[in-house]
């Protein structure tokens, strides 16, 4: 392992660390959203969130939102996460606009139990059937990957297929998760993994992370529904665009997703170049435990928020 990857891991786990430190919390909410997190989260409000979100689909990005916030511990408080993401439904098609919701379960109540859980995320996907949008049930630490994959299964054997899950390759059990899943033809994101996670479940090596994470994209488009490639990783991209040609795999059963605010280059350049691209775009208040994960996956990250700090920056 050379010197730049193990500063680079050591960096990683540091901020993720943070990420329960109450002093850091409390000074980055503070100041954060002035001190650069508005390059990564669409706005505080629907409202900021719709202008962002209408730029984007006009450059032709397909989109989802998200409503930040996770770890919600009181039914009420998930309730009210229910009635928000029902009002944002019905904003986004007042607006015309063909935006996806991108939920977390532990923001839905899954902190209370798993039947809590699957009643919030499943009203809010009937609603968004009503209106002809998609729902994709993000992956979060790996203590909660049985219980979602147990809901996402739940909600397709109820009758519901405009919904999705995610896999993350760091998981040594991912492979086996995705074999298990195939048999509903699943709309699969497929993602590395945001979340600090022990060796004896994850590859600690991100090189072992990269490989996993080919073979993982390899096996959805081979024997899967639709699977959505979520990377800014240039090779892994090439690679997955010389698969899809070489294999003759069509543009209906991929296509690329990407963070809001992260490599805007690589994700014109692949629309330039008639790949879908989706640009996962969310907003909300509380945007700290997902900008710490932006910033442990990139040092640079932290360079420009405290560039931001400078005068005249
Ligand atoms: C659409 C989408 C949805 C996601 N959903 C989930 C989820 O549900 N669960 C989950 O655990 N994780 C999720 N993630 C995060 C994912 O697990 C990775 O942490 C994240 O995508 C960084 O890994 P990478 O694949 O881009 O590759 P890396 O190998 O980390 O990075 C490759 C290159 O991409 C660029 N890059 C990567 N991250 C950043 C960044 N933060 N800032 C600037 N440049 C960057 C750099 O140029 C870097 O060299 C999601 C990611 C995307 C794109």
């Amino acid at each position: 392992m050379s010197a730049g990857l193990n500063l680079n891991t050591l960096f990683r786990k540091g901020i993720l660390l943070a990420v329960g430190n109450p002093a850091i919390e409390s000074a980055v909410d503070k100041y954060g959203m002035q001190l650069g997190a508005a390059r990564f989260v669409a706005g505080e409000n629907i409202d900021e969130a719709i202008v962002n979100l209408k730029r984007l689909e006009d450059e032709g990005f397909k989109t989802n939102t998200t409503l930040l916030g996770e770890g919600i511990a009181d039914e009420a408080e998930a309730m009210a996460v229910v009635g928000e993401y029902i009002y944002i439904l019905d904003r986004l098609h007042a607006a015309g606009l063909k935006t996806n919701l991108s939920v977390k379960l532990t923001h839905l109540g899954l902190d209370l139990g798993e039947e809590v859980a699957y009643r919030n995320v499943e009203r809010i996907v009937e609603h968004a059937a009503t209106l002809g949008a998609f729902v994709r049930i993000d992956m979060e630490e790996s203590a909660r990957v049985d219980v979602t994959i147990l809901i996402y299964r739940n909600l397709r054997t109820s009758g519901h297929d405009n919904v999705g899950t995610v896999l993350q390759s760091y998981l040594y059990r991912t492979e086996r998760d995705m074999k298990m899943l195939m048999e509903y033809q699943p709309d699969l994101r497929i993602v590395k993994g945001a979340y600090l996670e022990p060796a004896e479940i994850a590859y600690p090596d991100k090189r072992e992370v990269d490989v996993a994470y080919l073979r993982a994209v390899k096996y959805s488009l081979a024997h899967g529904g639709y699977t959505a490639v979520a990377t800014h990783d240039d090779r892994i991209i090439d690679y997955v665009i010389e698969f899809t040609t070489r294999n003759d795999i069509s543009q209906d059963r991929f296509e690329f997703q990407m963070l809001y605010g992260i490599r805007t280059d690589l994700q014109r350049d692949l629309l330039s170049r008639g790949y879908k691209v989706l640009i996962a775009t969310p907003f909300g208040p509380d945007w700290y435990p997902y900008l710490m994960r932006r910033m442990a996956e990139r040092p640079a990250n932290l360079l420009f928020v405290a560039r931001q700090m400078l005068p005249g920056a």
